[in-house]
């Protein structure tokens, strides 16, 4: 399930190979890549002939801008991942979107589980879709303390799936929620509103290191390896988690077992010593 690290991991890649280069082809293999287009073939006619300016992200989003004015989404959903490679090569299993450009590169889109998408959007649908609805950008835009805990003021959701909610804030997905909740000492079930100023403060301290630790390892491949570095290596964050996956093991700081409970119909994991 790819977060920001891996989506922005992704994005340093895709920059010096795409930027400035024209799309010449587009093949969708699965027509449910393109769902989130009103018409499927929508998506090529949009591309096609156009040249990459440049490309962005916003939380897990990645957003190319064309020499139009359609932007290529792409979100990689539960099991995306992109490829670089050029034509020709052998194609991975589940390789479901081709882009190919003008000097032979192809950007591949490979989704077993098909949860991921991309479309061309123009100005108006990017101003009504779900991306007008993403709140501010965890790395990047990351809001003040003040901010955060106006926020959470009076709101009983519990915290883990308030960092889950991606209007709330961009780019934290359940690894990394899990991580940056160990780091600040918060257990996943207080409700936000109940936060103390300092905790607040330590829980955005903790954003970008957790994120930043996450963008030095290339991201977080769990076994599964459905999410890959585009040249195909798999990021090594894993090793470095501290709680998440790491059910009854124990805690790296103080030893007692890390505990895991279904939380909002989501895996979470904690160290009930560390966190309160
Ligand atoms: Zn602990």
């Amino acid at each position: 399930m790819p977060e920001l690290p891996e989506v922005e991991t992704t994005r340093r890649f895709l920059v010096p190979a795409l930027e400035g280069r024209t799309i010449t082809a587009v093949s969708i293999r699965r027509l449910r890549m393109v769902r989130r287009q009103a018409r499927p073939g929508d998506f090529a006619d949009r591309v096609i002939g156009c040249r990459i300016e440049q490309i962005d992200r916003h939380g897990k989003f990645l957003l190319a801008k064309l020499s139009t004015d359609v932007t290529w989404v792409t979100h990689l959903g539960m099991s995306g991942s992109v490829r670089l490679a050029v034509a020709g090569d052998p194609e991975d299993p589940h390789t479901n979107v081709v882009i190919r450009l003008d000097d032979a590169t192809e950007c591949r889109m490979v989704d077993p589980r098909t949860f991921g998408f991309v479309a061309a959007f123009l100005p108006d649908e990017m101003a009504a879709g779900s991306l007008a609805g993403l709140g501010p950008d965890a790395l990047d835009d990351l809001p003040t303390t003040a901010v955060l805990r106006a926020r959470m003021e009076g709101r009983a959701v519990p915290i883990k799936p308030l960092l889950l909610d991606q209007a709330f804030l961009a780019g934290l997905g359940n690894i990394y929620a899990d991580e940056v909740l160990f780091r600040s000492g918060i257990a996943p079930s207080r409700r936000a509103g109940s936060l103390e100023r300092d905790e607040v403060k330590r829980l955005r301290g903790a954003i970008r290191p957790i994120l930043e630790a996450g963008l030095r390892h290339g991201g977080t491949s769990l076994d599964d390896l459905a999410y890959l570095l585009p040249d195909g290596r798999a990021g090594d964050y894993l090793s470095r988690l501290m709680v998440y996956g790491r059910e009854d093991r124990p805690c790296r700081r103080c030893g007692t077992p890390i505990r895991r409970a279904v939380l909002r119909q989501r895996s979470t994991f904690w160290c009930p010593e560390c966190q309160a």
